[in-house]
């Protein structure tokens, strides 16, 4: 047992895991439980629910945190110009191929069963004959025929029958949208996301690097007391087209896997998936795989071999964290997926800590200064050489976690902040334990005496166990970084 005063270690793997949230999982208990099993950031997704229910929601992760002592990253995940059918009848359309439809500008035109709309009126403006609409997660497909003269309406078949229900989401692939990135809706969940102190805020359909930067104005302008980090979701051709600007303007990013399938073809996702992470690894951003990862577990209580085989593979290429979506917000085993989740990681993770990154030694990100990297690699090969059981680390803004998180090496990092905000963004960096605590204000020497106690309490330490410090000369003034060894008495 551990101590009151000493948090304790919950968590083997050092890849995190990211769990939506929903109805399957609102419960306090569920939540509590979801944190124990191994959840470091829950998504709050604004696509579904109000404000209100998503308050109640993050109140109860905020006290369960507080009460475990424990951190918790929270993200706020934005629409975006996300498109949705209209409403149509309860029991859905059945789509034939050949089948002629007319999409309409506004529902108060619609007169017949084939005539549809979507929550977007511009996409009469938008698309051109020859353009593909995909509805219901790209299981129908139509080609746009004609434009209607008085602009009102287009014309499109069926190309790929099936069946379309009321909500579902439209997918124009290749098709330059007019609306902007960050919508009216957008703008009203980042207001709330940003009053409530969240963590990291994740961008839809980000097309450019442009769409980032505004969305950091937008952040910038309201001058929040937590500045959240900026999660690119990485779902369009286009922004696949910009990523390099992308990966310069954005903190971190999502492979989210639902619908890039769509707008991509889904033979491409595990090579587009591969060499996103690559090129996250090699900046040092910090990239989270997304969507049905374990979607088999929605219902079942085991993954099948191949998502199993997906969370490992998504691991050893490189991936920070791993995602659920539907398995946690709406499925019958959310923690169970959970623990899975974490012990797919745990058995793949020995391969990733192997895996080189090529811009391993070099100075060129600018989320990091020189001095920083290069203390970060140090203290990595020195930990190795000395075969060392823990490196810690006192951080301010996290950046030098994360200098170390991406040497991607197997001796655990403790990040020890005396920042709460720190603490929880630390939750999505791979291989970082964070502890909040002011001893780091201190001296290099109160948070060796308090990380050792933490660690004898925890049994992650004992004696004759080597320990590599990574901080501050002093915190206040102008400190210099500094790197010791200490070797438990
Ligand atoms: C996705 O499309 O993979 C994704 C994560 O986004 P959302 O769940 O918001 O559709």
């Amino acid at each position: 047992m551990t101590s009151p005063n000493v948090p304790h270690v919950r968590k083997l793997a050092k890849t995190r895991i990211v769990a939506t949230v929903g109805p399957a999982c609102e419960q306090t208990e569920t939540l509590q439980q979801l944190i124990l099993a191994g959840v470091d950031v829950f998504r709050l997704n604004f696509a579904h629910g109000n404000h209100e229910w998503l308050w109640q929601i993050l109140n109860s992760i905020r006290s369960i945190s507080q009460e475990l002592s424990i951190p918790v990253g929270v993200l706020g995940d934005l629409s975006g110009p996300k498109i949705r059918l209209g409403q149509l009848p309860e029991e859905g359309i059945h789509c034939q191929d050949g089948d002629q439809f007319q999409f309409v500008r506004h529902a108060d035109s619609v007169s017949n069963p084939r005539q549809l709309t979507c929550s977007y009126a511009s996409l009469i403006d938008d698309v051109d004959p020859g353009d593909r609409i995909l509805l219901a997660d790209g299981t129908v497909a139509m080609l746009v025929t004609q434009k209607a003269e008085d602009g009102q309406s287009v014309n499109c078949i069926v190309s790929e029958g099936g069946l379309i229900r009321s909500r579902q989401g439209v997918n124009l692939p290749g098709v330059r949208l007019s609306t902007p990135s960050v919508t009216e809706k957008d703008e009203a969940d980042l207001a709330w996301a940003l009053q409530n102190e969240l963590d990291f805020i994740g961008l839809s359909f980000v097309r450019s690097a442009a769409d980032i930067d505004h969305l950091r104005s937008l952040i910038n302008a309201s001058s929040p007391t937590v500045n959240p980090l900026i999660v690119a979701k990485i779902e369009k051709t286009e922004a696949i087209d910009d990523l390099d600007a992308i990966l310069e303007s954005t903190d971190a990013v999502m492979v989210a896997r639902g619908d890039l399938g769509v707008e991509a073809e889904i033979s491409c996702v595990p090579i587009l998936q591969k060499d996103i992470i690559r090129r996250c690894n090699e900046r040092r951003i910090p990239v989270i795989t997304a969507t049905q990862m374990l979607d088999s577990m929605q219902t079942n209580d085991l993954p099948t071999r191949a998502e199993a085989s997906d969370v490992a593979n998504a691991v050893i290429d490189g991936t920070d964290a791993v995602m659920l979506s539907g398995e946690t917000a709406i499925g019958d085993h959310p923690v169970v997926c959970v623990k899975m989740m974490e012990k797919i990681s745990i058995e793949a993770e020995p391969l990733a800590a192997r895996t080189e990154t090529p811009e391993k030694l070099s100075h060129q990100s600018r989320r990091a200064t020189p001095i920083t990297e290069a203390v970060a690699i140090g203290a990595v090969t020195v930990a190795h050489e000395l075969n060392a059981d823990l490196i810690v680390v006192a951080s301010e803004s996290g950046r030098t976690a994360l200098a170390l998180s991406r040497q991607r090496s197997n001796v655990p990092i403790l990040a020890v902040t005396h920042r709460e905000d720190t603490a929880r963004r630390m939750c999505l960096y791979w291989g970082v334990h964070s502890l909040e605590s002011r001893l780091v204000r201190q001296s290099a020497d109160a948070l060796l005496q308090y990380v050792v106690h933490w660690g004898l309490e925890n049994n992650t330490l004992r004696s004759g166990n080597r320990v590599v410090v990574v901080g501050r000369t002093n915190w206040l003034g102008e400190g210099q970084d500094l790197m010791m060894v200490y070797e438990v008495p």
